[in-house]
């Protein structure tokens, strides 16, 4: 175990203004917090986050990580609280080690890729700190080196099958070779166990028959270096297991053809030497066309820089050569925190770790090279998303902003329709509650919920959206039937005929319609067809009959335009010769104040005077034509005017309304819907009255009634 000292000293090594009281505190508060406690190793636990900040040393990292590395187990399994260490360690540590502990609450457990996808993405956003996910990745690989001491097999499995799905890509896309390489071989032979040692056997038996190759290989490169004046340090490693297994499976190479068993570096001085070295090695060895790649001029996403070539080397093997700078070689082994420490060794003062975290940053937005096996996308790019759980662990994927109902419109429709509220995290919350990264989120359901219209005001993916706008057509379209059908229920009534379905379903024949009466009455109720041309296709005598209040007098503003002087509009003061029209926005009728419009083309427009329409003409008087009604009037004379009612949303109160109207003599041409909810609707409904006094009565009588919360005259 490393002792308290021997931790300042490894910080000290590369950060000689470290706070050593602060990393004191650190060690002496996990050391108490963990008291006891014991790994699956026998070890005292809190061995365990020692080690972690011990691998973290070896990045190199500041002084707050590896405070944050010896806390980050402390809020989870101790009785230690957050607020207790931002008071002992201040804000920014105890942030950081909130955020490991949030990423180790994650449990990846689908077995898909997409959800490692998914869940590696939402790591890189969860993990608002970068220094976060090292912290993470550094715990990942000291439980890995002691996963051996874990019983069952499968929890072993399990935890090297996240480790290569998610932590090992992790490690790679931020440049850490070295980590994703360890990460990779301890996971191998609990994942495969098989092909591990199928692997492992071969290597053996094809290493026992190469060592001497790599000596010579090693040997004539120095000695061609040598003779070329090129000061390089030769390396041959051989290759990681789970690579070359990968390889082979990935991309259906045999292991015999593997130039690749080892990897010989040649490390020079700078990146001019670097392309020296390519061209000594080029004459002296055949190189195999195509597979020389520059990472110097073309560096990988992650930073790494490097040349590779291929060879025909000595006994005429493959060789594989990889050949970088000092610099290159520290940043492809330990990442970009290394990089920076290398680079400012001189200037140590100047916020050193901010610094690296910004070329890191900048790596990982810059990132964009769909050969690679990972996905590299934009960290920005996970700031509009939100990653969030289901109780059984499923990860949920929802643009950022989406709510309890989004959420449940994801895990599936009917979850959607049939939601009445949510918890997250355990706790109650609204349907319209934004969810936040990491949210847990149960659907509370219920059988008589349906989707409400007014959800549509805050979700925000297209599935809930769409789902509502279904449902609230269909809705609708219920509502217009059983209406439609109570108005024609009424209108029959009044005229003292007896009412059938079947009538209306010959009704439909004739009209062509599909659907049969439903569509009748849905029409009818919509306002689409009147209840008045229903009843005259059932009873044509009515047409005639009802001759003073003809639907044919209602067409008047619709299709015939009246000639001035004509008999049928009783108006004063029109200009012969052009049409007149009664405009639709305000219907006027006799007893209103009227005034008349010129409009080119269209003849005169007839408005009440206090129509919102006639704004626009307020600065061309000239269009304007003082108007009267006509006294007296025709008696036959009908017109059209129209209202707003609100009513009680309870059944007979449409019926009622109707019946009023009629008492009045009134009759209802066309009802149209305008808003429902639970308690009322809007309505608006055109009249035929003879005049501005008649339809005040009827508007005074429905004053009256019970069922209505407003009524008044609709001018627009
Ligand atoms: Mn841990």
């Amino acid at each position: 175990m490393i002792r308290q000292f021997e931790l300042i000293d490894m910080v000290k090594a590369y950060d000689p203004d470290l706070d050593e009281m602060l990393l004191n505190r650190a060690y002496v508060f996990s050391m108490k917090a963990h008291g006891m406690q014991k790994r699956a190793s026998g070890d005292p636990y809190f061995s365990h986050p020692l080690e972690v900040a011990g691998i973290l040393t070896g990045m190199q990292l500041d002084c707050d990580t590896i405070v944050t590395a010896l806390l980050h187990d402390t809020i989870e399994d101790t009785v230690a609280t957050y607020e207790q260490i931002e008071e002992l360690f201040g804000l920014e540590i105890a942030k950081m080690v909130d955020g490991v502990t949030k990423l180790s609450e994650l449990e990846y457990t689908s077995e898909t890729s997409k959800q490692a996808e998914n869940f590696r993405k939402f790591l890189l956003a969860m993990s608002n700190d970068i220094r976060v996910l090292l912290v993470k990745l550094a715990d990942r690989l000291h439980n890995m080196r002691t996963l051996h001491y874990i019983k069952k097999p499968e929890k072993r499995a399990r935890i090297s099958r996240e480790t290569l799905d998610i932590y090992a890509p992790l490690a790679e896309r931020i440049g850490m070779q070295e980590l994703m390489n360890e990460l990779e071989d301890l996971a191998f032979p609990h994942v495969y166990p098989e092909a591990h040692e199928s692997i492992m056997k071969r290597l053996d038996y094809l290493y026992s028959n190469t060592e001497n190759v790599r000596d010579e290989v090693i040997r004539e490169l120095e000695k061609i270096f040598a003779d070329n004046f090129l000061d390089a340090e030769v390396v041959g490693r051989r290759k990681q297991p789970y690579s070359i297994w990968k390889k082979i499976t990935f991309r259906n190479v045999s292991l015999e053809n593997q130039a690749d068993l080892f990897a010989f570096r040649v490390i020079v001085d700078d990146v001019a030497e670097c392309y020296k070295a390519l061209g000594v090695i080029h004459n002296t060895w055949q190189a195999v066309p195509g597979l020389l790649k520059d990472y110097i001029s073309m560096p990988k996403p992650n930073g790494y820089q490097s040349i590779h070539t291929v060879v025909i080397g000595p006994q005429r093997k493959r060789i594989e050569v990889q050949i970088r700078s000092t610099e290159m070689d520290i940043i492809a082994e330990k990442g970009v925190a290394a990089h920076w420490r290398y680079k400012n060794e001189s200037s140590k003062k100047d916020n050193v770790h901010y610094r690296w975290l910004q070329d890191l940053l900048e790596i990982l937005e810059h990132a964009a090279d769909p050969e690679e096996f990972l996905e590299h996308t934009k960290i920005a790019m996970y700031q509009n998303q939100v990653f969030c759980f289901t109780p059984k662990g499923e990860l949920i994927n929802l643009p950022a902003g989406s709510t309890v109902v989004d959420f449940a419109y994801a895990v599936h429709t009917n979850v959607g329709d049939t939601c009445v509220g949510g918890k997250v995290n355990g706790e109650p919350a609204q349907l319209n509650r934004i969810l936040a990264n990491g949210d847990q989120v149960e659907i509370l359901r219920s059988k008589a919920q349906i989707p409400h219209q007014n959800w549509a005001d805050f979700v925000v993916t297209g599935k809930a959206k769409a789902a509502i706008r279904r449902y609230t057509r269909q809705q609708k379209k219920k509502e217009h039937i059983t209406q439609g059908e109570e108005i024609l229920k009424l209108s029959f009534e009044q005229e003292e005929r007896d009412y059938t379905k079947k009538a209306i379903t010959a009704v439909a024949k004739k009209l062509n319609l599909k659907g049969g009466s439903a569509t009748v009455f849905e029409k009818v109720g919509s306002g689409e067809l009147s209840d008045r041309a229903v009843l005259e296709i059932v009873f044509p005598s009515l047409k005639n009959k009802q001759d003073t209040i003809s639907t044919s007098a209602i067409v008047v503003d619709k299709s015939r335009p009246h000639k001035a002087g004509d008999n049928q509009l009783p108006i004063k003061g029109l200009t012969s010769g052009l049409d007149v029209h009664i405009s639709k926005c305000c219907h006027p009728i006799p007893g209103d104040r009227i005034v008349g419009i010129v409009a080119e083309g269209k003849g005169i427009m007839v408005h009440t005077i206090d129509c919102e329409a006639l704004e626009v003409y307020t600065d061309t008087p000239e269009d304007w034509l003082d108007l009267s009604w006509q006294y007296p009037e025709n008696k036959s004379s009908i017109h059209i005017a129209r209202v707003n009612i609100t009513l009680k949303h309870v059944s007979g109160a449409l019926a009622s309304v109707l019946l009023l109207i009629a008492k009045d003599q009134g009759n209802v041409t066309n009802v149209k819907f305008i808003e429902r909810s639970i308690d009322i609707f809007r309505i608006e409904l055109d009249l035929e009255v003879r005049d501005a006094k008649h339809l005040t009565d009827v508007i005074t009588a429905l004053q009256a009634s019970k069922y209505i919360n407003s009524i008044e005259r609709a001018y627009t």
